[in-house]
């Protein structure tokens, strides 16, 4: 990619952070249980590459995405370690996930039927791991039934090793265990019915992984928890980790404005008295919302409101006193003062949860790795 930026927005990427709270969480599960680190969607917006080499190099058994092109990408710049596909891939695409040594989801006996009939000769066998539905209500099989007849068409084949079997909880951030308690149940129910379990067996996110010492199975999926950010509102104390995302900007244009002069499309800000007003080189286009009005920033180590409308590629902020150009301001993050932005303010703000608020910010934004 692009090794050079003319652009004064980035995002910095804590590296160090990232690997202490991937070997904490790490040190925290019992030995045997493997840890795979959720590097879906770039990472949580983070850059997938990067962070799964560090995640691997922290003590992660292998590595979670979404998309089949996710994992493909991963492969492609050279990660071997094991990569489980979340989301239903074509049956079509099933040589492609084999010849890649990727492992895929299977929620239905026949996608397998028609897997094998497209993934030709010569291909490795392709792992599955059964997605079995415990009351998310999203992708997975919901009777015993069905799983039993996947496993001994299994048997039956050559193309396909039976590699996992998995679930995924829909309240294990919540104060209340009865929900949580029911979908544990019922995936030890599948499990149970089995005749051979599988080499990877696993069901909880980081909300399970952290709050609940009996999800492990012998394997958990850990994203949000990876990024030093909350996993659960309800179950603190939870050892959360250092934010490893921040982001940055620096002052472009200063101006001093007489009271009664407005700001922004729509005139939408007046001042009051004589303010200074800085502009930044941040907007919506790169995921920095229009909501985001009336959100306060760090400028030079102080705090200062955003004022106006934000624009496509622009932001205003009312400064405390004159600074000059070129003056780092933090949108979210830090910058070594003590005053810290986290993504949980930016996402209440937004009436949101910071899974979205890392998620938005697009790569229009350089990531920088330290
Ligand atoms: N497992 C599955 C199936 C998921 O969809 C996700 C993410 O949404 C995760 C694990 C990781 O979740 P978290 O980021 O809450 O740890």
């Amino acid at each position: 990619g692009q090794t050079q930026y003319f652009r004064d927005t980035w995002a910095e990427i804590d590296l160090d952070a990232l690997y202490q709270n991937v070997k904490t969480i790490r040190d925290g599960l019992p030995r045997e249980t493997k840890l795979f680190a959720a590097v879906k969607a770039n990472a949580y917006g983070h850059g997938d590459f990067q962070i799964a080499k560090e995640a691997l190099k922290a003590g992660a058994h292998g590595l979670v995405v979404a998309l089949l092109d996710e994992a493909l990408v991963l492969r492609q710049k050279g990660i071997k370690a094991p990569i489980l596909v979340l989301g239903l891939i074509r049956p079509a695409d099933a040589g492609v996930a084999a010849r890649h040594h990727i492992s895929v989801p299977v929620v239905q006996l026949e996608w397998l039927k028609e897997a094998g009939r497209t993934m030709g000769a010569g291909v490795p066998p392709l792992k599955i791991h059964v997605k079995c539905d415990t009351g998310m209500g999203r992708i997975g099989l919901k009777h015993e039934e069905e799983l039993k007849e996947i496993e001994q068409f299994i048997k039956q084949t050559d193309e396909f090793e039976f590699e996992g079997i998995f679930t995924h909880f829909s309240t294990a951030d919540q104060a209340s265990e009865k929900y949580y308690q029911g979908q544990l149940a019922a995936f030890k129910k599948f499990v149970s019915v089995l005749e051979t379990v599988p080499k990877y067996v696993h069901a909880a996110n980081s909300a399970g992984a952290l709050c609940h010492n009996d999800s492990f199975f012998n394997a958990v999926r850990v994203g949000i928890a990876i990024y030093g950010l909350s996993a659960s509102q309800e179950r603190p104390p939870l050892n959360k980790g250092k934010q490893v995302f921040s982001l940055h900007s620096k002052i472009v244009h200063v101006k001093k404005i007489r009271p009664g002069e407005c700001i922004g499309y729509g005139a939408a800000y007046q001042a009051e008295k004589e303010e200074w007003i800085a502009t930044i080189p941040v907007g919506y286009a790169d995921g920095w919302l229009r909501k985001l009005e009336g959100q306060s920033v760090i400028a030079g180590g102080e705090r200062a409101e955003i004022v106006g409308r934000i624009c496509m590629d622009q932001t205003m902020v009312r400064l405390p006193h004159y600074m000059p150009i070129g003056t780092q301001v933090t949108l979210i993050g830090g910058q070594g003062t003590g005053d810290f932005i986290t993504v949980e303010e930016i996402a209440e703000k937004l009436d949101t949860i910071n899974y979205e608020v890392i998620c938005m910010i697009n790569f229009r934004v350089p990531r920088f790795y330290k």
